[in-house]
């Protein structure tokens, strides 16, 4: 039997943890709803304690060789200690890995969410057999990861892939890092209900306007529902979205060169919405782009679940592969379980 690892996929609202084999085979994966409010010592117990459940679970089968963490924020990779977080208050400037490996006893691995989730989806999801990838992950914010030769990039100091952060509009909205105009303000699904509330104060967005005062939820997820019924304010908002994301890409396509863009994230599923504009920008302002794009980069065989296969002509011919990632939310626990087993 091959070992096996333990990845967990520390969010803001769920904690959960998978055990996984280093062939790549889900053993088992678990569910607990996380009470962060309770605190985070309540928190590192709950999770020590499944770990611990999985880890002797699976013992019999192969050996154990470590556990591997994604968690939202920016992590300090030499101390271990997590340096900031939105989502998880009160854990800043605390030892967690040193915390979590004194009470297993046993390796740890802390890392940034986006990056383990590019680490997952290089493994066994839409990146399957190219070593060279970046990803960017939207949703509240936009999260980023470079993979090169198959190892996550790190820069100096673990922070390298804020792509969220990258200056689109000079004197744009106000973000929360300092920045003003920050590709995160207008490509992420909090952005696009900002724009949504924008156009409809502006008083030219009817079908907005209806959605916003009928009660019903007003989200990423409803804008998408009129855009993909012809409202014209709807779809403009997405067009919007799809821009920035193509000044994005274009820049980093004309710094990295790199075989493929994976696009995850909740906001990923209203692809059809903003990908065409995407397309566009990207022809038009990057000639790396344009002198290595596939004949049809929007017909995206990736989404029919045939993995990397379907793009390895592409990938042999040395076009740039833009597509969605294929894992969903379990990219984040297959890639933190990558991790240990390197
Ligand atoms: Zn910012």
């Amino acid at each position: 039997m091959p070992d096996f690892s333990i990845g967990v996929d520390l969010g803001g609202t769920n904690l959960r943890i998978a055990a996984v084999s280093t062939d790549g085979q889900l053993l088992e994966k678990i569910t607990l709803g996380v009470k962060v409010t309770l605190g985070r010592d309540h928190v590192i117990g709950e999770m020590c304690d499944a770990i611990q459940r999985l880890t002797e679970q699976y013992r019999g089968s192969g050996r154990f060789v470590g556990a591997g963490i994604g968690v939202p924020g920016i992590i300090d990779m030499e101390t271990g200690m997590m340096r900031k977080s939105a989502n998880l208050p009160g854990w800043s400037d605390y030892p967690v890995r040193d915390e979590i490996e004194r009470r297993l006893g046993a390796r740890v691995c802390l890392d940034n969410d986006a990056k383990v989730a590019a680490l997952g989806e290089q493994w066994l999801g839409a990146g399957r057999g190219i070593d060279n990838m970046a990803m960017i992950t939207l949703g509240t914010g936009i999260g980023g990861a470079i993979i090169l030769n198959g190892k996550i990039f790190y820069g100096m100091n673990g922070m390298a892939g804020e792509f969220g952060h990258v200056t689109i509009e000079p004197d744009g909205v106000p973000c929360g890092c300092g920045n003003h105009g920050c590709a995160e303000r207008y490509a992420s699904a909090t952005a696009l209900v900002r724009m949504a509330r924008e156009a409809i104060e502006s008083g030219n967005a009817p079908a907005l306007a209806k959605l916003a005062s009928s009660g019903d939820e007003f989200s990423a997820k409803s804008i998408y529902d009129l855009a993909m019924q012809g409202h014209e304010d709807a779809q403009r908002i997405f067009h919007r979205f799809g821009e920035v994301l193509g000044i994005l890409l274009a820049g980093l396509i004309n710094i990295l060169n790199l075989n493929m863009f994976v696009i995850g994230g909740g906001v990923v599923s209203a692809w059809d919405a903003f990908a065409p504009q995407m397309f566009a920008e990207l022809r038009e302002r990057s000639l790396i782009y344009a002198a290595t794009a596939p004949d049809d980069p929007m017909n995206d065989p990736l989404s029919k679940k045939e993995g990397a296969s379907a793009q390895i002509a592409n990938y042999a011919r040395k076009k740039t592969i833009i597509t969605r990632a294929l894992l969903g939310s379990d990219a984040g626990l297959y890639g933190a379980a990558r991790i240990p087993m390197s």
